[in-house]
């Protein structure tokens, strides 16, 4: 068995027992694969283990690498999006899960529109407050999932967030919590096209609190495809 298929059976199965430790089904969480700075060949072995559903967080990258790869890859963005790029993604991507601004918002609303297509995304949130870290905070969601909701073309699906980094995943804990309860609060809001059935959170140091604290997707870069080398990037 190659490193990947091996490593993707282990973090399969680490979601697996997290989602059955807090009485969840394991079906119900999505891995997404991110093969940023990945090449072709790496992704292309990871589909051949069956992964469909794969996260890239640069949009220059993601049009290079996704037509050497099969159709059927579900690509999904999930780094920050610059309003320039926007045209590049629309219509290329079936989620995106890091929507940080109403302005970003209202192009995605322009593009979506133009192209006659309904675009998915997620409500990014810096739940941890941190200056480095792109995200509405936790107490802008509700207004902002309430003006996203008037943008026809776009359809929010539910919330994302990066926690810190840390070496115990047991600090991230009570963020994923409070990330589950804003989702929550919103859900409570009925607000009309926002549905809340997606929480992405989780990555490769801390996916299973993640999961036991409500995760639907986690997304995994280096736990699938080993440490990223970002010296041969220019
Ligand atoms: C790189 C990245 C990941 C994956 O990180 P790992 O620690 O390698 O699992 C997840 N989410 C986002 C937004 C990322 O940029």
């Amino acid at each position: 068995m190659s490193f990947i298929a091996e490593n993707l059976s282990s973090v399969k199965q680490r979601i697996e027992r997290a989602a059955l430790r807090a009485g969840r089904r394991p079906q119900d969480i999505t891995l997404i694969a991110v093969s940023k700075t990945k090449p072709a060949e790496l992704i292309r072995e990871a589909y051949n283990c069956g992964q469909r559903v794969f996260g890239e967080n640069r949009v220059q990258e993601l049009s290079e690498k996704a037509p050497a790869l099969p159709g059927d890859i579900a690509w999904q963005l999930i780094g920050h999006l610059q309003t320039n790029k926007v045209r590049q993604v629309v219509g290329r991507v079936s989620l995106i899960h890091s929507l940080d601004s109403l302005r970003l918002a209202e192009e995605l609303q322009k593009e979506s529109e133009k192209r006659g297509l309904v675009t998915e995304l997620l409500l990014e949130i810096n739940i941890a407050g941190e200056e480095s870290k792109f995200g509405f905070r936790p107490e802008e969601a509700i207004a902002a999932a309430e003006w996203i909701a008037l943008l026809p073309a776009l359809r929010l699906r539910g919330l994302m967030t990066v926690a810190p980094f840390t070496e115990d995943p047991e600090e991230n804990r009570k963020y994923f919590r409070q990330m589950r309860q804003l989702a929550v609060d919103i859900k409570d809001k009925n607000i009309d096209n926002v549905s809340m059935d997606i929480l992405s959170m989780g990555m490769t140091g801390d996916f299973e609190v993640a999961v036991e604290e409500g995760a639907t997707m986690v997304r995994v870069g280096t736990g699938i495809f080993g440490e990223r080398d970002y010296s041969a990037q220019s």
